[in-house]
């Protein structure tokens, strides 16, 4: 069995573990990320998290193969070098994060994206597992995603790729974090569809909506709220348009979706697959079925782990 080492940095915490190739975690642990400090500060914590899983390797005689890190933003993945585009993450540019890692560790350091990690995870040892070809959704405040083609992770030239979540999905449309207009995760984030849960209930009641999240939404939809219902139906009809047009791109074999709405039960998935198969063009989706991420918050450095093992 070969191990290593997974870190998923996100704008709250580092996740970390020690994974074998086959996908066992052996150790797991969580440390606050210091996102708000600074690039140094974050640096500090991701080398504290290394040190900790190699004294734990070192005490049980498990030889460490190599680290692998997610992290928001645009990763230069050939020289594991951090770019910038994380906005909630301090000074978090322009740092070689592969080099600072190895030269502490000793260990070979592999750098990606956090949504493509996440879909790595899902494609070697999820969901998708067994497939060469994925597209894989993340669904929470925004919308992240990955693309996997024949087995590897595709990012575009120089990996500044595959953000699915600004697909212009409507033209013209409501502004969107990135700068644009009218992106897909405007539309159908889980953010998104609270936002339009709360429209619909002040247009419907006269007055401001209760202080409601996705969660509570869910709960509404299944004791059978009119309003949730709506909201929940569209959420699915939008996120079901988008993935036809990724099937009708990509034809991969799965379409995983992940992130917190996703826990709400099979129902959810279930709408999505039904709305993306009522838009798409069969003949791009023979090949295709839509499912639910399985490992969730453990995908971040799941996946991180597996960029050391397709790499060697
Ligand atoms: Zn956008």
């Amino acid at each position: 069995m070969k191990y290593a080492i997974g870190l998923d940095l996100g704008g709250s915490s580092i996740k970390y573990g020690l994974v074998g190739n086959e996908g066992t975690i052996v150790k797991e642990g969580k440390i606050p990320s210091c996102a708000d400090e600074s690039a140094e500060k974050i640096v500090g914590q991701l080398l504290l998290a290394v040190d900790t899983v190699t004294q734990y390797a070192k005490e049980n005689d498990m030889e460490i193969c190599g680290i692998g890190i997610g992290t928001p933003g645009i990763v230069d993945e050939k020289n594991g070098i951090v770019l910038g585009g994380a906005e909630n993450l301090a000074e978090w540019e322009n740092i070689p994060l592969a080099k600072i890692v190895k030269e502490h560790s000793g260990l070979d350091t592999y750098v990606n994206n956090d949504a493509n990690v996440m879909g790595l995870a899902e494609a070697r040892f999820g969901a998708a597992k067994g497939c060469t070809d994925v597209v894989f959704l993340t669904v929470g405040t925004g919308i992240g995603g990955a693309v996997i083609i024949g087995g590897k992770l595709y990012g575009g030239y120089q990996n500044r790729g595959t953000e699915l979540g600004h697909f212009p999905f409507v033209a013209n449309g409501e502004p969107c974090a990135c700068g644009s207009v009218g992106c897909l995760e405007t539309y159908a984030s889980a953010a998104a569809m609270v936002k339009r849960y709360r429209k619909m209930y002040e247009e419907k009641h006269k007055s401001s909506s209760p202080d409601v999240d996705g969660e509570h939404i869910i709960n509404l939809y299944k004791s059978g709220d009119e309003t949730a219902i709506a909201a929940i139906d569209e959420n699915c009809n939008f996120l079901g348009h988008a993935i036809a047009g990724f099937i009708n791109i990509f034809s991969p074999q799965k379409v995983i979706v992940g992130g917190g709405l996703t826990d709400a039960g099979e129902f959810y998935i279930d709408k999505i697959r039904d709305a993306a198969m009522c838009y798409v063009m069969s003949d791009c989706a023979v090949n295709t079925t839509i499912e639910r991420a399985v490992l969730g918050n453990k995908a971040g450095f799941m996946g991180a782990v597996g960029l050391c093992f397709s790499s060697q």
